[in-house]
């Protein structure tokens, strides 16, 4: 089968190679002059499997609410607000309900902890380096409230199988020295050992070469236009190319294109809950490499993460609804550049910070839209939110799984029938 992929990112590319390795000829078109220049570019490089706790939670309305005001505050909520983005809040609303809650978490976990595996086994048979290290994420606790709730985190990881260890102060400073100047101000952390991390533009790229290796052909600088129905199939896609309009064909069709898939498959009447949600980033050189951490940070009271790669400091978060708007807020950036002086003094240059931010393809309830449509032969794989990198290999394993009609054999509430 002919499967074109529509979005050159973690989630069109990791499709591309599934697909490929199962037998399809597989074309991927992306906007941009190569892979991973959107939301894939720069996030905080975490691969969280012991993070599968949703943004809707029952917490999440009176945390918000304490936010509200803050121009620095983790989440921001710009004002005018849009119908997509009221419709969009009111869908979370409904998310932070316990049981939905409780949903929500057990299925990211299935699929990161599948993530997990699938990852591991790309890298072993694809030998491809990104500047992985497998020292896992610590969670880390100012706070007794944070503490607490990490508390009961554990819990529910432990009885998933997902391996997550509670420390103390002290336990966190053996299992990442670099925090030694915090130690007196932690409450404790929490280290999920099987968690990873590594720069997701450059496992993009990588994989894209592999996949070019293996005969995926990659059309860059080809903006899809419109997507053409004929009753229940998809029948082509008008792209531009360098000021040409053209027409592309295949046998089917896959939406990876992140916070733009919801406006793509907007005029088939799909209706995509995701919503863009803006974050930042800071990729900081290191003057002092043997005082940077190596182990993957989760600063919980600020929702602030920070990742080594090689030799600089990857430090993202905070979430802003604000549209497509992807300009940098001053605040914000600095935000991120005080948690890196403040928590690491001296081991980073902060005099050229980097600043970047993109777009997260969030859906209210966190889980990724993977699976088919309402066509028969239109699938997506998009919606990733927080998580697109967590879950990219698990998520097109399973996808390719599902196009050939096999169940991915996890449990998941995949889109359309599995
Ligand atoms: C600040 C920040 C920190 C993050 N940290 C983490 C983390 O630590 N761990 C984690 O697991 N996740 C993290 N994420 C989330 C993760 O980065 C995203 O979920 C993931 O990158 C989404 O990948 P994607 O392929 O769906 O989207 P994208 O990377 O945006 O790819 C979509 C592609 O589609 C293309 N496209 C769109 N429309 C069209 C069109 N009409 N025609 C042609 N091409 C089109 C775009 O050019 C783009 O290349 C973070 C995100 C942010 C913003």
């Amino acid at each position: 089968m002919h499967i074109l992929i529509v979005g050159a990112g973690l989630a069109g590319v990791s499709a591309a190679w599934y697909l490929r390795a199962a037998g399809h000829t597989v074309t991927v078109i992306d906007r941009n002059a190569g892979p991973a220049l959107e939301t894939s570019f720069a996030n905080g490089g975490q691969i969280s499997i012991s993070h599968p706790e949703p943004w809707a939670n029952p917490g999440a309305p009176l945390t918000v609410l304490k936010w509200l005001g803050r121009k620095d505050a983790p989440l921001l909520f710009r004002w005018p607000a849009e119908a997509a983005r009221i419709h969009w809040g009111l869908q979370f609303l409904r998310e932070c309900l316990p049981a939905r809650t409780h949903r929500n978490t057990l299925a990211i976990a299935h699929l990161a902890a599948y993530s997990g595996v699938q990852l591991r086994a790309l890298r072993e048979a694809t030998d491809i380096h990104y500047n992985s290290l497998s020292r896992g994420v610590l969670h880390l606790y100012f706070a007794k409230e944070n503490y607490r709730h990490g508390e009961a985190q554990q819990r529910v990881l432990a009885n998933l199988g997902i391996a997550a260890q509670m420390l103390t102060p002290s336990g966190c400073v053996t299992a990442e020295p670099s925090l030694a100047h915090v130690e007196t101000r932690l409450i404790g952390g929490m280290l999920g050992a099987d968690d990873e991390s590594g720069d997701a533009q450059r496992f993009v790229t990588e994989l894209a070469t592999r996949c070019r290796e293996t005969g995926v052909n990659f059309m860059f600088d080809m903006q899809v236009e419109k997507i053409h129905r004929d009753g229940q199939r998809i029948r082509a896609l008008t792209v531009m190319h360098e000021g040409c309009q053209q027409t592309l064909q295949a046998d089917a069709y896959v939406i990876a294109a992140g916070s733009y898939s919801r406006p793509l498959v907007k005029d088939l009447g799909e209706r995509l809950p995701i919503y863009p949600v803006k974050g930042y980033s800071t990729t900081l050189q290191l003057r002092d490499p043997a005082r940077a951490p190596t182990v993957s940070l989760t600063d919980e009271s600020c929702r602030i993460v920070c990742s080594r790669l090689g030799n600089s400091l990857r430090i993202a978060g905070t979430a802003e609804l604000n549209a497509y708007n992807t300009e940098l807020d001053p605040d914000r950036c600095g935000a991120l550049r005080r948690w890196a002086e403040e928590i690491f003094p001296g081991v980073c240059d902060t005099t050229e910070p980097n600043y970047w931010a993109g777009l997260r393809p969030t859906t209210p309830s966190n889980l990724p839209i993977i699976g088919r449509s309402r066509f028969d032969n239109l699938f997506y794989n998009t919606g990733h939110g927080t998580l697109g990198w967590t879950l990219a290999c698990g998520s097109a394993h399973a996808l390719a799984d599902i196009i050939d009609g096999r169940s991915p054999g996890i449990d998941f509430p995949f889109a359309g029938r599995v």
